[in-house]
C-alpha cells in the first residue's frame, strides 16, 4: 500500500500521514510520496525524514493515530 503526508500541518501542527485509498488523502499538490509500506508505522516512520510532528489519519491509519 502507497502512503503519503499531508504537506500542511493540521492546527496542532501535526503533518498527516495517509494510505492511497484514504476518501480524505490530500490533493497530490499537497502531499509527499512516502512509497511503498506494509504498515502506518513504518510510513510513519519515512514522513519523519520530512517533518518532526506526524499524526497517522484516524479513518486509513488508526493504529498508527494519536490520541
Ligand atoms: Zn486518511
Amino acid at each position: 500500500m502507497k502512503y503519503y503526508v499531508n504537506k500542511n500541518a493540521q492546527s496542532n501542527g501535526d503533518h498527516e500521514v495517509h494510505r492511497e485509498d484514504c476518501s480524505y488523502l490530500p490533493d497530490v499538490s499537497n502531499r509527499i510520496d512516502l512509497g511503498d509500506h506494509s504498515s502506518c508505522e513504518s510510513a510513519v516512520r519515512k514522513a519523519k525524514w520530512y517533518y518532526d510532528d506526524i499524526d497517522g489519519c484516524y479513518y486509513c491509519c488508526k493504529a498508527c493515530h494519536k490520541e
